[in-house]
């Protein structure tokens, strides 16, 4: 069943419990169907990106600013060289590139 019809079909599960009197150790269907559908709804935007929970994470992370690493063994040159916290892929310059031109991965560079 589709996301919007279990809404739909919630919605009306709870309209036609919502007069149902409850006793004490009961299920309160109109307000399992209530709980139940308002959560949904919360969730159906995240089904609508198509991406998967461990794909959503990916994306967080690349856009979660992380320091690269001088590279120590570049040898003497004017430039600094630097690895990339992620990828591991080396690149030049201290401040410039806000994200690594190889994978995407938001750097954080120190003042
Ligand atoms: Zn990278």
């Amino acid at each position: 069943m589709e996301t919007e019809k279990m809404i739909r079909e919630l919605k009306r599960v709870e309209e036609i419990h919502k007069h149902d009197k409850v006793f004490t150790g009961q299920l309160n269907v109109a307000q399992m169907a209530h709980d139940t559908r308002k959560r949904l709804e919360e969730l159906k935007p995240y089904e609508d990106t198509g991406l998967t929970p461990e794909q959503i994470m990916e994306l967080k992370e690349r856009d979660t600013a992380k320091a690269p690493t001088k590279d120590t063994d570049s040898g003497v040159r004017y430039t600094d060289d630097y690895i990339c916290p992620n990828c591991g892929k080396h690149f030049t310059g201290t401040g410039i590139a806000e994200f690594c031109y190889h994978c995407g991965q938001r750097l954080k560079w120190e003042d």
